[in-house]
């Protein structure tokens, strides 16, 4: 899929959010890295469109796959290969590497009708179990902070805009949970 967004803008993005995390020490511990182990056989990880810039495709520890957007659910303005990974060596991975969605989770962005953007739990149902979210652990300030900042620099490109707005529209009509973390 062609995006404006360049390979520094994620490189930036994935350094920033390298030097927080959402809860001091490692939240694997809590619950045996259920968000990396789980056994679903549809569970991975979407790219956000030009995401795929980060990746060299050799990497051992993930396996590839791709969709044609049109195809699928995705906002009208895509068009192309979505690309959707899965880890083969969970919970090890090149962590430096992960993916975006697995820096910002338990978080995800919701745009207001109004257009502001908010930082809030990821909302819909999962196959396992985040005590992150379902104990509302307090999470650290500058984790909340840079994951909201990275949100603002991706909602720039207007096909990552595309899909905030209509995951946050869905979310809204669908009546799932709306906890607003940051900013308060
Ligand atoms: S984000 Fe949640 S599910 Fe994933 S490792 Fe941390 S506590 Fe566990
Ligand atoms: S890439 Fe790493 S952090 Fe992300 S789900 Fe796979 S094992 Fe977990």
């Amino acid at each position: 899929m062609k995006t404006a967004i360049k390979k520094r803008t994620f490189k930036a993005i994935y350094r920033l959010l390298d030097k927080v995390s959402p809860i001091s020490g490692d939240c694997g511990r809590l619950c045996n890295a259920a968000c990396c182990t789980c056994q679903e056989p549809d569970m991975g990880i979407y790219l956000l469109p030009g995401e795929e810039k980060m990746f060299s495709r050799k990497e051992s520890w993930l396996s590839w796959n791709w969709s044609r957007a049109e195809d699928y659910e995705f906002p009208e303005s895509w068009r192309g290969k979505v690309y959707f990974l899965q880890c083969t060596a969970a919970p090890f991975c090149d962590r430096k590497n992960r993916p975006l969605q697995c820096r910002t989770f338990p978080l995800a962005p919701h745009l207001s009708e109004s257009g502001r953007l908010f930082m809030i739990y990821h909302s819909s149902p999962l196959p396992y179990r985040c005590p992150l979210i379902d104990e509302a652990i307090a999470l650290n300030e500058s984790f909340l902070k840079a994951t909201y900042t990275a949100w603002l620099h991706l909602l720039r490109e207007p096909l990552i805009y595309d899909l905030v707005e209509m995951d946050s529209r869905y979310r809204e009509e669908d009546g799932e949970p709306i906890r607003i973390l940051y900013p308060k």
